[in-house]
């Protein structure tokens, strides 16, 4: 049986670790804020928006809310983050993505000072992870990280395959996995051999965005496998429409040649918010 991975579990424990923390540095007179902002009313944003809330309520850390209207202008969103990077009572700044097409993402993040970056995208603190700096990590791949290390499973040394090079997850991933000593190959869409290349893997990231896409052919027996995947799918069951979540892995065929494996739900999702709060927490040492 392999070890199924919980990251509902784990999240709460950092959740728990930090809410500690923050009630410790409010004895010493240090507060955070963090500002979060969302353009437009895309459903799914609100979602993510209010859980961050949520978590920074459980923690004690004050957030700052800015919903600002669909037809924003980019100059008009550039200058409230030039604002809040102005404003020393602001910590961290986040802006929730995707944004409307007519507001490049880009600008936004490089305007973003990498000191309140809290989700870790800047270019500035994108290189600091090259060069093995300190500096804020992207959210999910440092999450994963946690997972590993928290279930008691070891990188140093092992063949960590990470497919997916987005610059929010795959890319991050391959070099926070470097830092922790494994060997590491980075695969995409354009990688030739895919399978045989994944049956090499100790430890398979898997980060394409394509429903049950890695199935029991792609792995090694034994391996640890993380899908960090989230699709949404609709199923009627006895004419009733239910909801249901899964990842890039097949799970069901996947699992059992696994000694670990993350599930979807309740595996990498639950660690992003976590660690946006860890990095929040960053902001007040
Ligand atoms: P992107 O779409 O930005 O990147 C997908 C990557 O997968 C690309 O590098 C692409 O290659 C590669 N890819 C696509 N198809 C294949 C294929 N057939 N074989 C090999 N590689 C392939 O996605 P993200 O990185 O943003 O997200 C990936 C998944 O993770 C999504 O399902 C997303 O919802 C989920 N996610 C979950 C989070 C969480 O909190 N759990 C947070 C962020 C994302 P190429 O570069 O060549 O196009």
């Amino acid at each position: 049986m392999p070890q199924i991975i919980d990251g509902k579990k784990i999240s709460q424990e950092i959740k728990d670790e930090l809410k500690e923390k923050v009630a410790a540095l409010k004895q010493e007179g240090k507060e955070a804020a963090l500002a979060v902002i969302q353009v437009g009313d895309d459903p799914a944003s609100g979602v993510y928006v209010n859980n961050k809330k949520k978590a920074c309520a459980y923690i004690g850390i004050r957030s700052l809310s800015y919903e600002l209207p669909e037809d924003t202008t980019e100059q008009e969103l550039l200058d409230l983050v030039e604002t809040l990077n102005r404003d020393d009572s602001v910590n961290g700044i986040l802006v929730q993505l995707p944004l409307p097409e007519h507001i490049d993402e880009d600008k936004v993040i490089r305007t973003i000072s990498p000191q309140k970056d809290v989700d870790g995208f800047h270019p500035e603190n994108v290189g600091r992870l090259v060069i093995g700096e300190k500096g804020f990590v992207s959210c999910t791949p440092a999450g994963i990280i946690q997972l590993l290390k928290r279930s008691g499973i070891s990188i140093e040394g092992k063949h960590c395959v990470v497919v997916g090079r987005s610059n929010i997850v795959g890319k991050p991933m391959a070099l926070l996995m470097l830092r922790e000593n494994a060997t590491v190959t980075i695969a995409h869409s354009k990688t030739v051999g895919l399978k045989e290349l994944c049956r090499q893997a100790d430890i398979l990231i898997v980060a394409i965005g394509k429903p049950r896409f890695i199935t029991a052919e792609y792995i090694k027996e034994g391996a640890v496998v993380i899908d960090v995947g989230i699709h949404r799918e609709e199923k009627i069951i006895d004419g009733k429409t239910v909801k249901k979540l899964c990842g890039d892995v097949k799970y069901d065929e996947v699992a059992e040649h696994t000694s670990a494996i993350t599930p979807v739900p309740g595996g990498v999702g639950p660690m992003t918010i976590a660690m946006l709060m860890n990095n929040c927490v960053e902001t007040m040492l």
